[in-house]
């Protein structure tokens, strides 16, 4: 589908909350920018339930992001509360999709099985790295071509896309404009399928958006690079990538994004919640 035919069709935008703890304001900030967008375009919004990390998820946490964003002025048209025609719009419900994502890739020959430990990964850096939770993968520990090319499902392995180095991956971002990655230096093999049996985040979202038919993704500037990599698995899998549209994050007092991790405040708990 072209560009001029994309923009014809109904808005489609999406919250995809992580129950991995109680939402903060961040997320408030960055639903409601996602609502309000659907809502100025006569749209459609979806609530996607993202719990694959299920040593991270608990089912309390499920229903207190629904509760609490509701409480915060939100409402949705499609969502695990309220059905719609693309569900299941829960990610641990949905791993038929995700596997037939993993058989394309698998036939496009990009990825591969990786048994790397994240400390081999760490340890293979060659110059220490800014941002020390996001290393860059190191081509070194790279499989030869071909490596896994015989496997008929992806098994209990870490799967990696083979990223082309050198290349840039471009895209116009609604809120940040133009935006470049280049693939081997920003980021390298990235993970698609994770050795507990689950997609990556960056498989699943990708797989998710374009099944629900989302036209703009609204998300944190914090996944910028996320969409960099998204676009070689749009690209991949032959399918046209939604529009991008990342928004400010929400600092505390001392200037650090809000965190489940570091104890952000609940959302519910909040000065500003409604
Ligand atoms: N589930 C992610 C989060 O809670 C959002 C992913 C996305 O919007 O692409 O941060």
């Amino acid at each position: 589908m072209n560009r001029e035919a994309t923009k014809a069709r109904t808005y489609r935008g999406r919250i995809a909350p992580t129950p991995s703890g109680y939402l903060h304001l961040g997320h408030g900030s960055t639903f409601r920018i996602a609502m309000d967008r659907t809502r100025e375009a006569g749209g459609v919004l979806v609530y996607r339930t993202e719990d694959l990390d299920q040593s991270r998820c608990r089912p309390e946490f499920v229903e207190a992001a629904m509760r609490d964003l509701r409480d915060f002025g939100l409402s949705w048209e499609e969502g695990p509360d309220v059905g719609g025609s693309f569900g299941p719009y829960v990610q641990s419900q949905r791993m038929s999709h995700y596997l037939d994502a993993w058989r394309k890739l698998h036939a496009s020959g990009r990825i591969y099985p990786c048994s790397k430990s994240r400390k081999d990964v760490r340890g293979a850096l060659s110059a220490p790295h800014a941002d020390d939770s996001d290393p860059v993968f190191s081509p070194e520990l790279r499989p030869p071509e071909g490596t896994g090319s015989d496997a008929t499902s992806p098994g209990s392995m870490n799967w990696r896309f083979r990223v082309p180095d050198g290349k840039t991956l471009s895209f116009e971002d609604g809120r940040c404009g133009p935006c470049s990655y280049l693939a081997g230096k920003d980021f390298g093999d990235f993970l698609v399928w994770r050795k507990d049996g689950f997609p990556s985040y960056e498989l699943a979202v990708a797989v998710d958006d374009v099944a629900m038919e989302i036209t703009e993704a609204v998300r944190g500037e914090d996944l910028l690079k996320s969409t960099a990599r998204q676009i070689l698995i749009y690209e991949t899998l032959g399918v046209q990538a939604p529009d991008f549209y990342h928004c400010e994050l929400v600092l505390d007092a001392e200037g650090r994004r809000l965190a489940k991790r570091t104890g952000a405040t609940r959302l519910s708990e909040s000065d500003v919640a409604g």
